[in-house]
């Protein structure tokens, strides 16, 4: 019985865990490495197991670095089901077909490149296809959360809420084998208890092994009433100079978040009746898989739905989905907010807004979400005065620039401690997952200061007894906190 660390290892991206035993081959996410530090390749190596000998791939949620390489695994002989929440399920058909698209695009580019440069070495392929995606889609199959599955005799699963983005899960197994039970909790990605939309996140009962993510495992996030209140500030500021707010934001999550924050504010009269444009047919489908998952809600979503205040449609919302009307956005002069994505401004329909607005002193780019090193998000939040959207146009930046930290669909260290503390209570042992180095590290030392239990940061590849974790602990060096 073992368990093996194939991604997000001391670092954010690429989440995979595998799970052999008696009974079964399973995984625990199958994610897509993403962000320069990654070489494109890597996404292609090989999965260090045997792929048509696996079972199961129990998903935590829909984020593609958790999701993203499920096509690939059933391009490569899975013949498996794919076990997740219902409304990770219909999310994954939104970002994994687009996922597949955009392979596709990629490819596409590459190849061009490949035959102007005299065709040397084999052409190059997406690393999977839309109809590929398609296909991994008809191997998923939800369980709602807090129901006991047994997948088969001696492995049994269930989800719990992560709160972390719609339908995300913790998942709790258990495994029995030579007489013996062993429970696994694998956190996922957790949210912020604080977060409106969906439910907070749900610690399970304590396991006998716990895999938690670290990402924030370093730093605390400011209060959201905070960021609410900074929100506000900044909307009133541009509106009253009579400019627009342009939003990037990612599709699935933010989009949503956003949405929540202006409704409050037109509903309770505190910004001025502007129109919202939504301008991402992405954002727009995932909010109508929100729509149709109440179950994710918490009660104050819930009351607002049924008293007909639904933060996803109110009369100054202004979804946007042909081109054309995405490009009537441009004719209005008047002061509004307009979302669109993607939410680092490297691709999708947000360019062609800030082509429009980012010469416009009286405008405000509004960054939600963390622009990674390298993105043009990035480069305009780091102060560039000039930036290249499209190839061969330079672009003057004279619009105001603003930055809200506090939209984090991640928990804070304080957070992730006290999900620790009720899960790993008395457990063998720890480990620390998902996060940078620093990051984890840091969440380690908390842990053990906290419950005096062994914690350990895996390295990639590494691997453990699932009887005996603490045998393999002593072997390896350094880390063993
Ligand atoms: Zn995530």
């Amino acid at each position: 019985m073992r368990l093996q660390f194939l991604g997000a290892a001391r670092q954010v991206t690429g989440s995979m865990y595998h799970l052999d035993t008696p009974a079964s081959q399973f995984l625990v996410d199958c994610g897509f490495y993403q962000g320069q530090d990654h070489p494109r390749g890597q996404n292609r190596r090989d999965f260090g197991f045997d792929v048509a000998e696996l079972d199961w791939v129990l998903l935590t949620h829909a984020h593609i670095d958790h999701s993203g390489l499920l096509p690939r695994l059933a391009t490569m002989g899975f013949r498996g089901e794919v076990i997740t929440t219902p409304a990770t399920a219909d999310l994954c058909e939104l970002m994994l077909l687009d996922s597949a698209h955009l392979q596709e695009e990629d490819a596409a580019f590459d190849l061009k490149k490949w035959r102007k440069h005299g065709r040397r070495g084999p052409p190059p392929l997406p690393l999977y296809t839309v109809a590929d995606a398609r296909n991994c889609l008809r191997s998923f199959r939800s369980v709602p959360y807090n129901r006991t599955k047994e997948l088969a005799r001696g492995l049994s699963v269930r989800f719990r809420d992560a709160g972390h983005i719609l339908g995300a899960a913790s998942i709790e197994v258990w495994i029995t084998a030579a007489g013996r039970e062993r429970k696994l909790v694998f956190s996922g990605d957790l949210g912020s208890s604080a977060r409106p939309i969906i439910r907070d996140p749900q610690p399970p009962e304590p396991g006998d092994i716990v895999v938690t993510e670290s990402t924030y495992g370093d730093r605390l996030h400011a209060p959201v009433e905070q960021t609410t209140a900074q929100f506000e500030q900044i909307l009133k500021r541009t509106l009253t100079r009579g400019g627009q707010v342009i939003i990037p934001a990612f599709a699935v999550g933010r989009t949503q978040a956003v949405l929540y924050e202006l409704a409050n504010f037109l509903r309770e009269g505190r910004i001025p009746q502007i129109p919202v444009f939504v301008d991402s047919p992405m954002a727009i489908d995932a909010t109508d898989i929100f729509r149709r998952h109440p179950e994710c809600f918490d009660e104050e979503m819930n009351e607002l739905m049924r008293s007909g205040k639904s933060p996803f449609s109110f009369p100054q919302l202004k979804i946007c989905r042909s081109r054309e009307a995405s490009i009537e956005i441009n004719d209005f002069a008047d002061p509004c907010v307009i979302i669109s994505a993607s939410g680092m401004c490297t691709g999708g329909r947000i360019r062609h807004h800030l082509r429009h607005h980012l010469r416009r002193r009286k405008d405000t780019l509004l960054f939600v979400g963390y622009q990674a090193a390298g993105t043009l998000g990035r480069r305009i939040l780091d102060g560039a005065r000039h930036v290249t959207i499209f190839p061969g146009e330079t672009h003057k930046v004279r619009c105001q620039v603003e930055m809200l930290t506090g939209f984090s669909a991640h928990a804070d260290r304080t957070e992730l401690l006290t999900w620790v503390e009720a899960v790993g209570d008395g457990a063998e042992v720890i480990f620390c997952t998902h996060g940078e180095e620093q990051a984890a590290l840091a969440l380690a030392e908390g842990i053990r200061e906290r419950l005096g239990v062994p914690v350990y940061v895996p390295e990639i590849l590494d691997s453990f007894d699932l009887l005996e974790p603490r045998a393999g602990l002593s072997a390896q060096d350094g880390s063993v906190l």
